[in-house]
């Protein structure tokens, strides 16, 4: 009989989502006339920009004409795309990118994952906790962990917690690792890194030779100007740092699905017989050989992101999400709430009242205020004891569900 990979049965079973689905729905199976608002998902709401769509309707239309069709793309990305993004998102902040250092994609969930492919197995890893489920369980799959403990933690991999006391930022770790996520602005506390906090993390892993998964799909959120959009914003950061952007958050991208992974040049690591390999080199043939490249209808999509029509659309739907954040922080905190993030990052995370377990906070919310957010403790163990709410929602349901908790909870 063929085997399997056994390193899914490590997997956790009941992951976050399905759990929170499967409480909504006896919920709302025992109360059908509940008007349950959820605030949970990380998915946007509000529709794709104009300018996409008009780049769009027009790509279908060459795709209908046999003199403008487009077959196959280069795996990497169109070459115009490419160039959009290193002019508008990386030059023009001073960051040192080629295009020829971006790989378009169809998503960064699916990047940080396929990323470990070009690593070898005795890499130490280091995530947050709490932190994005996906970097966790794709080592898990990957082999990279041993078996999880009771409380969800999994053998090998180094825990780095980001709670109140930290400022939500990790501390760098005093033993060497070899492979860091770092996501800022950072999903699930919505926290934000500093430029010396970056630096401190370029100079660690310069030092020790370790590379930093730089996760920036929330940087379009950022609203305080001292706070890098970029982690090439970093000295030092092109001989250790690879980052992935997503066109999912800021223009709407999650359902079309556009991102990006940047692999500079620069970076190297070490081979089995000791000789240094240039990492571009190893991403470059995976890509080429596992991935035939983002539809060019998407791609045209994503180029009119940088458009000046796009730019100001884009502006538009973050400033819609950013106001709802701050509707949110508003009442959360009249309501008592110890609030955290919804300045630069589109989630709010607050400290679950009266000492109550995240789920227990959940189970709670939604009972009383037939509100659904996201239990902490489901992006790790230091996450227990907060909860999140996301500002991907309309004006009607943020302002709805606001109302409700204040009334709850206010004393
Ligand atoms: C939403 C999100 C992404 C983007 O994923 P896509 O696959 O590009 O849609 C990446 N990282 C984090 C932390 C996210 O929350």
């Amino acid at each position: 009989m063929a085997t399997i990979n056994d390193n899914y049965l490590k997997l956790k079973a009941g992951y976050l989502f399905p759990e929170i689905a499967r409480r909504v729905n006896a919920f709302v199976k025992d109360n059908p006339d509940a008007p349950v608002i959820r605030l949970g998902i990380g998915d946007v709401t509000e529709p794709l920009p104009s300018a996409c769509r008009t780049a769009m309707i027009q790509a279908v239309e060459e795709m209908g004409d046999r003199t403008s069709f487009m077959g196959y793309g280069p795996e990497q990305g169109y070459g115009w795309l490419r160039e959009a993004i290193a002019a508008h998102d990386f030059r023009s902040r001073g960051c040192e990118v080629d295009a020829s250092e971006i790989f378009v994609s169809d998503g960064s969930k699916c990047d940080t994952g396929n990323i470990l492919e070009i690593f070898g197995r005795e890499n130490t890893i280091a995530v947050t906790d709490p932190v994005y489920p996906v970097y966790v369980d794709t080592n898990v799959m990957a082999g990279n962990t041993g078996a999880a403990n009771d409380k969800g933690e999994y053998g090998g991999l180094v825990y780095l917690p980001i709670t109140a006391e930290n400022d939500f930022t990790a501390e760098i770790p005093q033993q060497k690792v070899d492979l860091i996520y770092l996501c800022f602005p950072n999903n699930p506390t919505g926290a934000v890194a500093t430029k010396e906090h970056l630096q401190a993390w370029v100079e660690y892993a310069n030092a020790h030779g370790s590379i930093l998964f730089f996760d920036a799909a929330y940087e379009g959120f950022i609203t305080d100007p001292a706070i890098p959009h970029s982690i090439y914003e970093i000295e030092g950061a092109r001989t250790c740092a690879i980052e992935f952007r997503s066109f999912s958050k800021n223009a709407g991208f999650t359902g079309t699905r556009c991102a990006f992974t940047v692999v500079p040049k620069d970076l190297v690591a070490k081979a089995a017989d000791g000789t240094e390999v240039q990492l571009w080199q190893l991403w470059n043939r995976r890509q080429s050989t596992k991935f035939n490249g983002v539809s060019y209808i998407v791609q045209r999509g994503a180029e009119a992101v940088y458009s000046d029509a796009g730019r100001t659309q884009v502006r538009g739907l973050i400033d819609f999400y950013m106001d709802n954040a701050r509707l949110i922080r508003q009442q959360l905190t009249a309501a008592g709430m110890g609030v955290y993030g919804g300045v630069n990052a589109p989630y709010i995370w607050l400290k679950t009242p009266n000492g109550l377990s995240s789920w227990d906070f959940f189970d709670k919310l939604l009972h009383t205020c037939h509100v659904v957010g996201t239990p902490g403790a489901g992006f790790g163990a230091a996450g227990e004891g907060y909860f999140r709410i996301s500002a991907f929602n309309s004006r009607q349901n943020v302002e709805e569900a606001m109302r409700r908790i204040a009334e709850r909870f206010s004393s």
